[in-house]
């Protein structure tokens, strides 16, 4: 692996409670998903409201950091595929 390179991986963020797909993300890091900057999402499915489209289970909050839009995950309701253990 190259030093300094950030390491960036697409997954996919579904609702926790019935698995609709609602992003696909650019992930940087390793960490748990805690919060999505917008302009990394690659595919939103979901409305933009931030609820799940299948079952209206609000999953984030709006938020900022640095003058980025974010959406900060609500805990446990999302789950995450493609993370992958080092
Ligand atoms: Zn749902």
């Amino acid at each position: 692996m190259v030093k300094g390179r950030p390491e960036r991986r697409t997954i996919s963020i579904h609702c926790a409670g019935c698995r609709t797909l609602l992003y696909r993300y650019n992930k940087g890091g390793t960490g748990a998903l805690v919060k999505c900057f917008v302009e990394r999402i690659v595919e939103d499915r979901t409305a933009g409201d931030l609820s799940c489209p299948s079952c209206a289970q609000v999953f984030a909050r709006p938020g900022e950091i640095a003058g980025r839009p974010i959406h900060k995950i609500v805990n446990g309701k999302v789950f995450t595929r493609g993370m992958r253990r080092r």
